[in-house]
């Protein structure tokens, strides 16, 4: 496209020529490397699905993708292909999409993209209405910080972990004034706290802890595993609920 073919005009061409050399210079010095490199890994790729070793393939398209190149066009297919035997089927639906959207049904694969969406639909609808895995069908475990009791015990701020604080009656003298009936002030003593000036945290009520929400679990009381969820059994709670 930058090449112009009448002869008439050399010096232009030669000008055109050396503007198009520039720019893809500049564009392959910030997408760093370089297509050969690619296309040996897209190549790794697929000869580890041929085996059979998906895991392998996975770790390939990984890099692929982490590695800032230029992704090949029908790589989302194949790296959907390979998600799909992991039983990653979130994510290689999501591939399968990137890929439909980018090359529509002019995609070499396109018939395949269709029948592998046909196939994910089944595991997509299962992870969806099961209760013990997340939406990208990983299963849910216990919290590890509150083991499914949603809450967990940190040292009262508002007592500053005394247990006690100043009384707000006597504002923590011990004493309480009143004026007589000859408008003389005279000094009691403080009923709520017993003349000592404190009294038991209202917030953690002298156990100089309190109750929070979990932050890890951030009051679910379960959190998502690394383990892919057949969707049988329940969630196992190794504890009894704080309070039951
Ligand atoms: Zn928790
Ligand atoms: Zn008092
Ligand atoms: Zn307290
Ligand atoms: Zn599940």
């Amino acid at each position: 496209m930058c090449i112009n073919p009448r002869n008439s005009q050399k010096p232009f061409i030669y000008v055109v020529l050396v503007f198009c050399i520039m720019v893809t210079f500049s564009v392959h010095a910030q997408v760093k490397p370089n297509l050969g490199t690619v296309n040996r890994m897209m190549n790794d790729a697929k000869t580890q699905m041929d085996k059979g070793n998906y895991e392998s393939a996975n770790v390939i398209f990984r890099q692929i993708i982490e590695g800032n190149y230029t992704i090949p066009q029908e790589m989302p297919y194949y790296f959907a292909e390979t998600l799909y035997h992991l039983e990653q089927y979130d994510n290689s639906a999501n591939f399968l999409k990137k890929y439909l959207e980018i090359n529509r049904s002019g995609g070499d694969h396109f018939e395949a993209a269709k029948a592998l969406e046909n196939k994910l639909a089944e595991p997509l609808l299962a992870i969806r209405s099961c209760q013990l895995c997340d939406r990208k069908g990983y299963r849910y475990e216990p919290c590890s910080k509150c083991h499914g009791e949603k809450i967990t015990e940190k040292s009262c701020q508002f007592c500053k972990s005394r247990g006690e604080v100043g009384c707000t009656t006597c504002m923590g003298s011990g004493l309480v004034t009143r004026r007589n009936v000859f408008n003389i002030i005279e000094y009691h003593e403080c009923a709520k706290c017993s003349n000592t000036g404190r009294t038991i945290c209202p917030v953690c009520e002298g156990t100089k802890q309190e109750l929070i929400t979990c932050m890890v679990c951030k009051g679910n009381g379960t959190q998502v595993s690394d383990q892919l969820c057949d969707h049988i059994g329940e969630i196992n709670h190794t504890h009894e609920k704080i309070g039951n």
